[in-house]
């Protein structure tokens, strides 16, 4: 079973995804997969220089993001372009970590952009949401990081909407005055619910 977790900045969605591992699961981070193929010697530099020329190659041979961000920004021909590089690549590496799963062991891929993104739906077979409110992502953001609420509040701005993320769930996990133990026993049932696997 192929398992795509998202939800938004803060609302336990990483909280989540290492209990579903204690649980059993083979975890796929997508957030670190797109990171690492725009890093140094990374899959996607030769192809996203042959493209883009070297005036987005930060010092060290990685992607200049905040470059490539503004670049994109007001060019949705050198974002699809950009796309078109780093999506075969990221999907490829994706699969190649659910490969390495063991025969019916569960696979989470932990997608912070599923519902925004569109492209994953097809990919996996169930999609878990872990949703809070507003308040409780800013608070959770502003007590782990060092950022500035402002900034928090951005980037609640620019995810699907609550409502929008929900509606493309087959489960939600209302992550919201659950203390740590319950959310892990509202796991723990969804868990078995879709695997069969009653935990110990
Ligand atoms: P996300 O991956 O969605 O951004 P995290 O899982 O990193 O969110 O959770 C954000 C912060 O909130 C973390 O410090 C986490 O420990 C804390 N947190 C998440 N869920 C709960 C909860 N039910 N009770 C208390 N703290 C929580």
């Amino acid at each position: 079973m192929r398992i795509g977790l998202t939800g938004g900045i803060g609302s336990g969605k990483s909280t989540v995804a290492s209990m579903l591992v204690s649980l059993g699961a083979k975890l796929v981070d997508t957030d670190a997969i797109a990171r690492s193929v725009a890093e140094p010697r990374g899959a996607a530099m030769p192809a996203l220089e042959a493209e883009f020329g070297q005036s987005i190659l930060a010092e060290d041979g990685g992607m200049d993001r905040a470059r490539m961000r503004s670049l994109v920004f007001a060019d949705i021909q050198a974002k699809k372009r950009l796309e078109s590089i780093l999506h075969p690549l990221i999907g490829a590496e994706c699969e190649r970590q659910a490969a390495a799963a063991a025969s019916g062991q569960a696979i989470v891929f932990d997608v912070p952009l599923l519902v925004e993104s569109g492209r994953w739906r097809a990919i996996v077979d169930r999609v878990l949401v872990i949703d809070a409110t507003e308040e409780t992502q800013l608070r959770r953001v502003l007590t782990r990081s060092g950022w500035a609420s402002e900034a928090v509040r951005a980037v609640i701005a620019q995810q699907a909407e609550r409502a929008h993320r929900r509606a493309a769930a087959d489960a939600v996990i209302f992550n919201e005055n659950l203390a740590m133990p319950e959310l892990a026993s509202e796991v723990q049932d969804l868990w078995t619910r879709w695997t069969g696997i009653v935990a110990r």
